[in-house]
């Protein structure tokens, strides 16, 4: 029979375990196991009230010990408030609850294979350990919630430190909040974190990529979905609110999701902000250049044209022999092409606005590619043209659209000297129109994206480029209120999508048959 001294040995055991700070499933588990031992039962059981559930502790002589969850309605049966002895012909079992004050935390239940294994002298004893529990468990919830409220707050600490630091490159910080996070769950040992951005991973060493124990929450940023955090445990746990996961490890994810994308929001904002300053200062530089330019076209011309009326007089020379005669016109080429260039460098700067017309840009496709088909079956180039059904007016001057279309055919043609597909297509964007060229040809690496609205910049040979072709067509577009972006990836090709302000269309319906 069980004394009274062996019931304070089993509750103070019992408030021991509650002192040494574990968590709530590993403290139930050993007082499960210690009640097993002390008791001379077949089977113990403690059931905990877990909100809308009971987790239930299994211990049995035969067959070890298990957790699990349980719907309230599971412990329905014990809804007592007094012990309760169950007789049977063979056994008998005893059925205590765990109040603290008016506060039902759970029963105890604990099975016999013998009969009146429970006498009144048992039960008191039960009961005594049952109130010992009820504090013990008070004291167990409540530093449990004030380790995990640390450990959260802690894991937040470290995160807004990390994404203070102003000069951390995106993904290095990442890798290191990544770091950070398994500290903030209940398992840190067996939890791994992992942050996805854009198709990039950052996870710690040991998290599970296809994990059977994994909470998630979406990283999205002004309303777009472009990434996840996930942490998963590596091995089994028990049954909480999420999985092996708690509510508050939820709200946790959540938070940190929330705060990745705030981070990644102000980031980005601030390389716009760059690229915005960029494009600035690369727009004063193309303006002092066209300045420059002007002048200097202006005075080469005068020379140039000299050159050119004064070497057509010299060949028209009687009795000019054969050899200065071919080298004269060898000057009257070179002068008209120099001529050609001044022509270019005068429409690249061109101070005057473009002349205002209604003009259909499909027109000014369909126009232009005559000039094109036979060259590009001719070199094995595959032409793919459509064109948007909707209106495609704009304002503007037809002949310097045209040229910002063939500008941007020839390079597009140039870049496919062995052939490919190349694109053209228009479409109506809201009140803009867009013209897109794409090519499957030789592509640009950084240093040639950024130059190529640069006068004269040029990778090409001398009589195959001048330099001016994007230059010319990015003034042009400007001067309409438009803008050209191009992309390219070195060996891929290239896409240039020209936009327009669409003209006003009201009262133009039909405007767009010819
Ligand atoms: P040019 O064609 O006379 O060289 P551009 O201003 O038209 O001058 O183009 C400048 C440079 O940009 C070209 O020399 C070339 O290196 C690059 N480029 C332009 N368009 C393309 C394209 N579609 N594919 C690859 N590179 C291109
Ligand atoms: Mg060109």
């Amino acid at each position: 029979m069980l004394g009274l001294l062996e019931s304070r040995t089993v509750s103070s055991e019992i408030l021991r375990y509650a002192n040494q700070g574990m968590v709530k499933t590993d403290f139930v588990q050993r007082v499960a196991k210690l009640l097993l031992t002390s008791s001379k039962c077949e089977a113990v059981d403690v059931w905990l009230r877990d909100y809308d559930r009971y987790l239930r502790c299994s211990a049995g002589r035969h067959n070890g010990i298990s957790l699990s969850l349980q719907a309230l309605d599971g412990g329905r049966e014990f809804l007592s408030r007094q012990a309760r002895m169950v007789h049977r012909e063979h056994s008998s079992e005893l059925l205590v609850p765990v109040l603290a004050g008016r506060q039902r935390l759970g029963y105890l239940h604990l099975r016999s294979s013998r009969k009146d294994h429970f006498p009144q002298a048992v039960q008191t004893f039960y009961q005594e350990i049952a109130d010992t529990l009820a504090s013990a468990l008070m004291n167990v919830q409540l530093r449990s919630d004030l380790q995990e409220r640390i450990k959260e707050l802690t894991c937040l600490y470290g995160i807004s430190r990390i994404t203070a630091e102003p000069d951390t490159r995106l993904d290095h910080m990442l890798q290191r909040v990544a770091n950070i996070l398994p500290a903030g769950w209940l398992y840190p040992d067996i939890a791994g974190a992992m942050i996805l951005l854009d198709g990039h991973i950052y996870a710690t060493p040991n998290h599970h990529p296809h994990g059977k124990y994994a909470q998630r929450a979406n990283i999205l940023v002004r309303g777009r979905q472009r990434g996840l955090v996930e942490i998963t445990y590596g091995e089994a746990r028990p049954e909480l609110d999420e999985g092996p996961f708690l509510k508050e490890e939820r709200r946790l994810l959540e938070t940190v999701a929330e705060e990745m994308a705030a981070v990644i929001n102000r980031r980005e904002a601030e390389i716009e902000k760059l690229r915005l300053e960029d494009q600035l200062r690369r727009a004063e530089r193309l303006a002092t250049l066209g300045q420059l330019a002007a002048g200097l076209a202006h005075e080469i011309n005068e020379p140039l044209s000299s050159a050119v009326g004064f070497a057509q007089l010299a060949g028209k020379c009687p009795g000019l022999p054969e050899q200065a005669g071919r080298d004269i016109h060898k000057v009257l080429y070179a002068s008209l092409q120099a001529r050609e260039i001044v022509r270019r460098l005068l429409t690249f700067t061109r101070q005057t606005p473009p002349g205002q017309m209604h003009v259909d840009l499909n027109k000014i496709v369909a126009e232009g590619l005559q000039f094109f088909e036979s060259r590009c079956a001719k070199e094995g180039i595959e032409l793919s043209c459509r064109l948007s059904p909707a209106g495609m007016g704009v304002e503007g001057d037809p002949t310097q659209l045209t040229q910002v279309f063939v500008n941007l055919m020839v390079n597009a043609l140039h870049a496919m000297p062995s052939g490919g597909l190349l694109k053209v297509r228009t479409r109506k964007q809201g009140n803009r129109v867009l013209l897109v060229i794409e090519d499957t040809g030789v592509g640009m690496d950084r240093h040639v994206l950024q130059n190529i609205f640069t006068p004269f910049f040029t990778t090409k040979d001398v009589n195959q480029g001048t330099g001016l072709g994007l230059p010319v067509a990015h003034g042009i577009v400007t001067s309409h209120g438009g803008t050209i972006v191009v992309t390219s990836r070195r060996g891929e090709g290239t896409k240039c999508v020209v936009r327009l302000p669409a003209a006003d269309t009201q009262g133009q319906i039909g405007d767009h048959h010819g």
